[in-house]
């Protein structure tokens, strides 16, 4: 149970998903409210002032925006996000996510 992999890293690609992030910056005046936090906690899905944005970390001590704009907008690249976030745990050990149990 002691092997290690050299060269299997985990990586950070912003440009690869398509999206273009910026860098988010609170104080427009609007409350911001998570509406749903994705698999590991990768992404966000938030509301601010009628709006809806996806955000993630920038890997600093901020947040990166993505698809801002009305809800079906928002959702659809949420769940395009999330769902190519999934695709980097096949054949990944979930055994880090197996106290989740969550009944939702
Ligand atoms: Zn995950």
């Amino acid at each position: 149970m002691s092997e290690v992999t050299p060269g299997l890293e985990v990586q950070h690609e912003p440009a690869s998903d398509g999206f273009t992030w910026e860098p988010y910056t609170s104080g427009r005046g609007a409350v911001l409210r998570v509406r749903d936090t994705s698999c590991c906690g990768v992404y966000d899905l938030a509301s601010e002032g009628g709006q809806y944005l996806i955000l993630r970390k920038d890997g600093k001590e901020g947040y990166e925006e993505t698809a801002r704009g009305v809800h079906a907008n928002a959702v659809a690249a949420y769940i395009a996000l999330v769902q190519k976030h999934l695709q980097t745990h096949k054949g990944a050990s979930l055994s880090d996510t197996a106290g989740d149990s969550s009944p939702q």
